[in-house]
């Protein structure tokens, strides 16, 4: 289930951002089955690749013991504007959050003022397993 509230969370990330490179802004809202929801957004560096706010938020809440995870909520957009059109996880973060995530786990994606929801399957048919 998505909860509304998330997706205000989720655009208030996109303000920690870290996007000189690609002036471009991710927020997203991480819901824990336990309630807790962790924010993420995406960080750069000139140096060597960025993090993107999907993987930003799981390696919080991973790093803090959580392992049941119930909805993402993802927003995004150029600096100075407000997300609009789907803002799609990349291949790598579709990959991560696989090894994370049930069947059931909920990927809200912003899309003009209303949530497309997806599943892991959906994003990431046949995905690579060990
Ligand atoms: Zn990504």
């Amino acid at each position: 289930m998505i909860h509304i509230e998330d997706v205000e969370i989720a655009k208030k990330a996109r303000e920690f951002a870290h996007s000189p490179y690609s002036n471009f802004r991710v927020g997203v809202a991480l819901r824990c089955k336990n309630g807790k929801v962790y924010m993420g957004s995406n960080v750069e560096n000139h140096g060597i690749q960025g993090i993107c706010g999907e993987r930003t938020a799981f390696v919080k809440a991973l790093s803090e013991g959580e392992r049941e995870f119930e909805s993402i909520i993802i927003t995004g957009a150029p600096n100075g504007e407000e997300p609009t059109n789907e803002c799609m996880p990349c291949g790598y973060c579709r990959q991560f959050m696989s090894e994370f995530v049930d069947k059931d786990f909920i990927i809200g994606i912003y899309d003009n003022g209303k949530i497309n929801e997806y599943t892991i399957d959906d994003l990431l048919p046949h995905s690579f397993k060990l």
